[in-house]
């Protein structure tokens, strides 16, 4: 199937890939006969994560923290000496510092948007030339259902998530001439470190409004991402797949 697909061998870098969303697109993308370097805020966890998940020709752990331009410039270059060429990048890194607006701190607007949004320009940014020069590579984006609906108590992370949006359909129309795609993948409500402190009362809310009747799993998300990573989508590129149960449908 890997081979059909055109996966076999391919590497793979994916940012948060030590946990939740990011644990479950590395888990399949391994399955899938790709390589992956995953990519975590602390080096030694991220080494031990993909020590668990297999051998480490195939699958190498990095600490970096996304929102650090040079950081993420020579995280890059390492990755190139350990493991070769990027051919596919997934920016899966997220944080959330709720709260309602008029409460909402400066640092919090300004955290949100360093690692979710400057975090996927800094790695798109370090990629990039490379890609173009091969006249092949992929681009996923983790954004969210709440960067096409916004949602009250999330302004920074929903401003944040619609910016990523711009900038995948941007770097879309820039990149298409090369051969290299960039789409994004906007999740509803996932089962992981992220959403599992909200209230009963607030979940059993969410459920309601969802029609599969229940909460998504990280390997819901894996799926679309693997296909956007895979040859199935060669003449896929701009577009933002919503993977949430129907909560919302929007185009
Ligand atoms: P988790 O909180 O479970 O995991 C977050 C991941 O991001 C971890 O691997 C974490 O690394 C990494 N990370 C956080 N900050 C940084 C940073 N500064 N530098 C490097 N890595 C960092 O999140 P989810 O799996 O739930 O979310 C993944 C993505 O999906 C996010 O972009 C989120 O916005 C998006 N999303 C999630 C939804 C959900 O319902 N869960 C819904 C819609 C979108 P470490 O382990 O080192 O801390």
């Amino acid at each position: 199937m890997s081979k059909v697909l055109g996966m076999e061998g391919k590497l793979a870098l994916v940012t948060g890939g030590t946990r939740g969303i990011g644990r479950g697109i590395t888990e399949a993308l391994l399955a899938a006969g790709m390589r992956v370097a995953v990519v975590g805020t602390d080096s030694e966890r991220s080494v031990k994560v993909a020590a668990e998940l297999g051998p480490v020709e195939q699958v190498r752990g990095y600490g970096c923290d996304v929102s650090d331009t040079e950081a993420v410039t020579s995280l890059v270059a390492l990755v190139g000496e350990d493991l070769g060429d990027i051919d596919c990048l997934v920016n899966n890194a997220g944080i959330t510092r709720d709260g309602i607006y008029i409460r909402l701190k400066s640092e919090d607007w300004d955290r949100v948007m360093a690692v979710n949004l400057t975090g996927t320009h800094n790695f798109c940014k370090a990629v990039t030339r490379g890609m173009m020069k091969r006249r092949a590579g992929r681009i996923v984006n983790i954004t969210s259902v709440v960067g096409q609906t916004g949602n009250a108590g999330q302004v920074n992370y929903a401003a944040s998530k619609a910016g990523q949006i711009g900038l995948t359909k941007s770097l879309a129309r820039e990149l298409g001439a090369r051969n290299v795609t960039v789409n994004a993948v906007a999740p509803g409500f996932i089962q992981t470190d992220m959403t599992a402190d909200l209230p009963e009362d607030v979940r059993s809310a969410m459920l309601e409004g969802i029609p599969l009747g229940r909460l998504g799993d990280p390997a819901d998300v894996a799926a679309v991402v693997l296909f956007l990573l895979s040859d199935a989508s060669a003449y896929v590129t701009g577009q933002v797949i919503g993977v949430n149960g129907g909560m919302a449908m929007i185009g």
